[in-house]
């Protein structure tokens, strides 16, 4: 199974429940555009480097489209096409007045200089700045991209249709980016552990985290249950994972990593490998790193009490079905990690206003989004007797579906 068939598989369990014809069925599962590029750019040592870009453009019924630009080896069409799909219902969950899009690159960042990563970016958006736009489609940072590449997508939009900020978000603060839009994920992730926590007639205070990647999203995960009094008793990434029973210290942990780049190295715990931190006894296992984390197999393996998706599409469906029949909950990506796009919305509004909020008003506005989705989902999982992925599929879907009635097909 690939990628948009499992994101398919979802959107289809949660139609059966809502009487979907199968025509319109077809209209929402099928992306409105795809664009596939070459981009060509000269490496730094004179060679020429050819690379694939995509952007698909899934919906926009509720709004323009608006999702990430991820630049990764595994990206391709298929995959831009599932996280799109995921976008679509990842807005309409938290009722943001957008549809939804995903796209990136062919590439290893890594492996690319600074240079070499700024041409890419550039010619990506020469390529296709006639399709994206304030009003059109907004991309935003996902792995692989950070505030400097949307710097360079608002520079370049900008030599063909002028001073448009809003027509990216996750830009740098000093750059007509939001306060508190870089660590937007994480603490959206932090703030609905707490609240499910809460349904579970628990605290943060106490509880143990085991967190899966160490990028953007993991980190500030880590930062903010650290902050709530959660204790994060394992984390990786790439390069390899660490666990302290204790609790890491995670303030120590970020010092290491500014500068290691890596959490393989740090001397606050026992080296583990990825699998040992999935599988190992844990209250809340967070998925924080890429999609198609765990299969049937692995979720067997897994002894977490509740599962917070903080990365998109970390569940293939067998594994969702054996979480279901074990009774482990799964908060799904769609909700959990909604909080970067929900900022990215504050930050284009903030853009299209030319006004700024402080940081205590954006991180107000999240929590009060998020908390609201979350209740949302919870009560309609619970009333329909459904695991809260098929409500929060239902929620976005009738959305959806009630915006291309009332907009005309
Ligand atoms: N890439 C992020 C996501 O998957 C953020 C998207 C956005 O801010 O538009 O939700």
């Amino acid at each position: 199974m690939q990628a948009f068939e499992a994101t398919n598989y979802y959107f289809d369990r949660a139609a059966a429940r809502l009487d979907l014809s199968d025509n319109t069925r077809t209209l929402m599962i099928t992306p409105d555009r795809e664009l596939r590029v070459e981009v060509a750019i000269e490496m730094d040592n004179g060679q020429i480097g050819n690379f694939i870009g995509y952007r698909v453009q899934h919906d926009n019924a509720r709004g323009p489209f608006k999702g990430g630009l991820r630049y990764h080896p595994h990206v391709d069409q298929d995959e831009a096409r599932a996280l799109a799909s995921l976008m679509t219902w990842k807005t309409a969950v938290v009722d943001l007045p957008f549809g939804g899009g995903k796209g990136g690159m062919n590439c290893d960042p890594s492996k690319l200089s600074r240079g070499e990563l700024e041409r890419l970016t550039r010619k990506f958006v020469q390529q296709i700045h006639d399709f994206i736009g304030p009003d059109k489609d907004i991309p935003a940072p996902d792995v692989g991209t950070d505030a400097q590449v949307m710097a360079w997508i608002m520079n370049e939009y900008g030599k063909f249709h002028g001073f448009h900020p809003a027509c990216v978000t996750g830009k740098p603060v000093e750059l007509h980016g939001s306060a508190g839009r870089e660590a937007a994920t994480g603490y959206g992730v932090a703030l609905i552990c707490r609240e499910m926590l809460g349904k579970l007639g628990k605290v943060v205070n106490g509880t143990t985290f085991a967190i899966q990647g160490y990028g953007n999203v993991g980190s500030y995960t880590a930062k903010f249950l650290h902050q709530m009094g959660g204790k994060i008793i394992a984390v990786s990434d790439a390069s390899g994972g660490l666990s302290q029973p204790q609790g890491i210290a995670i303030p120590e942990l970020e010092k290491h990593v500014a500068i290691s780049r890596k959490v393989v190295g740090f001397k606050g715990g026992e080296p583990i490998t990825n699998e040992q931190l999935l599988t190992m006894p844990v209250d809340v296992l967070i998925p924080a790193a890429l999609g198609g984390v765990f299969d049937a197999e692995m979720a067997r393996g897994v002894q977490a009490g509740l599962i917070v998706e903080a990365a998109n599409g970390p569940t293939w469906p067998d594994a969702d079905e054996v979480f279901e029949a074990r009774g482990i909950p799964v908060v799904p990506d769609i909700l959990a990690n909604a909080g970067g796009v929900v900022v990215s919305y504050f930050e284009w509004v903030q853009n299209l206003q030319h006004f700024r909020w402080p940081l205590e008003q954006v991180q107000r506005e999240e929590e009060r989004r998020m908390v609201e989705s979350f209740e949302k989902v919870y009560e309609m999982a619970h009333r329909k007797g459904v695991s809260l992925r098929t409500a929060a599929f239902m929620l976005a879907i009738s959305r959806v579906g009630r915006a291309r009635i009332l907009g005309g097909i």
